[in-house]
C-alpha cells in the first residue's frame, strides 16, 4: 500500500468525524465556540471552526420583506460554498445571527439538512431577546440548539420528552427547559445510526 493511499484513506477516516462550523455573514461567535465545540463532542464529531470564512447569500424579496432569512433557502444556495470551503468534512453547521424562518414556520432556533449534511442554526432569539439573560444561560442555550441540529445531521428525529436534546422547541421556555444531554432512547438511537 503506498503512503499516499494510506494518507488518503487516513484523511478520509478522520473528516467522517469532522463538522465544519461556519459563520454566516457578520456573525461572530468566537464566544461561543467553547458551547459549539462540546455540542460536536456529545455526537462523538470535532469541530473544526472557519472563523475567517465569509458566507454568503443574497436576500430574496421575501426575506427582505420580513427581515428573517429562509433557512432552507442559504442552505442550499450555500452548499458549494460550504464544500469548497471545507472540502471533505463530514457535517457542517452554520451560525448566524439573523433571524431564521422555514416553510410552515415564523421563525426557527435552526433547521437540519440531513441528505445534504447542513444545519444553520441562529443565535438571534436566543441571546438578543432577554435583557437579563446570564452568560451561563446564553451558553447554555447555544449549547442546546447547536446540540439540537447536529443530532438532526446524524439522524436523530425529534423527541416527545421535553427534557431531552432532541426535543422540538418554538419558544425560549421549551429550549429552557431541555437538558443538554440526550434521553437514554434517543442516545440508544445515535449508537445505532454510528457515525
Ligand atoms: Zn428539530
Ligand atoms: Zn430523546
Amino acid at each position: 500500500m503506498s503512503d499516499e493511499f494510506q494518507d488518503t484513506r487516513k484523511r478520509k477516516f478522520a473528516a467522517r468525524n469532522q463538522i465544519a462550523i461556519l459563520p454566516f455573514e457578520n456573525m461572530n461567535f468566537s464566544q461561543f465556540r467553547e458551547s459549539l465545540d462540546a455540542a460536536s463532542l456529545i455526537f462523538g464529531l470535532e469541530a473544526t471552526f472557519l472563523s475567517d470564512f465569509y458566507l454568503t447569500c443574497d436576500a430574496s424579496e421575501e426575506e427582505n420583506k420580513r427581515k428573517q432569512r429562509d433557512a432552507m433557502r442559504v442552505i442550499t444556495l450555500a452548499k458549494d460554498q460550504l464544500e469548497e470551503a471545507a472540502e471533505g468534512t463530514r457535517y457542517h453547521l452554520v451560525v448566524a445571527n439573523q433571524d431564521l424562518f422555514a416553510r410552515n414556520l415564523g421563525f426557527v432556533f435552526g433547521l437540519a439538512n440531513r441528505e445534504m449534511r447542513i444545519a444553520m442554526m441562529s443565535i438571534f432569539r436566543l441571546v438578543h431577546w432577554q435583557e437579563d439573560l446570564t452568560p451561563s444561560r446564553m451558553q447554555e442555550r447555544i449549547l442546546k440548539e447547536a446540540s439540537h441540529e447536529i443530532g438532526h445531521l446524524r439522524g436523530l428525529g425529534h423527541c416527545p420528552r421535553p427534557s431531552c436534546l432532541m426535543a422540538f422547541s418554538n419558544t425560549l421556555e421549551e429550549v429552557d427547559e431541555m437538558l443538554p444531554m440526550l434521553c437514554i432512547e434517543c442516545s440508544k438511537r445515535l449508537r445505532a445510526v454510528g457515525i
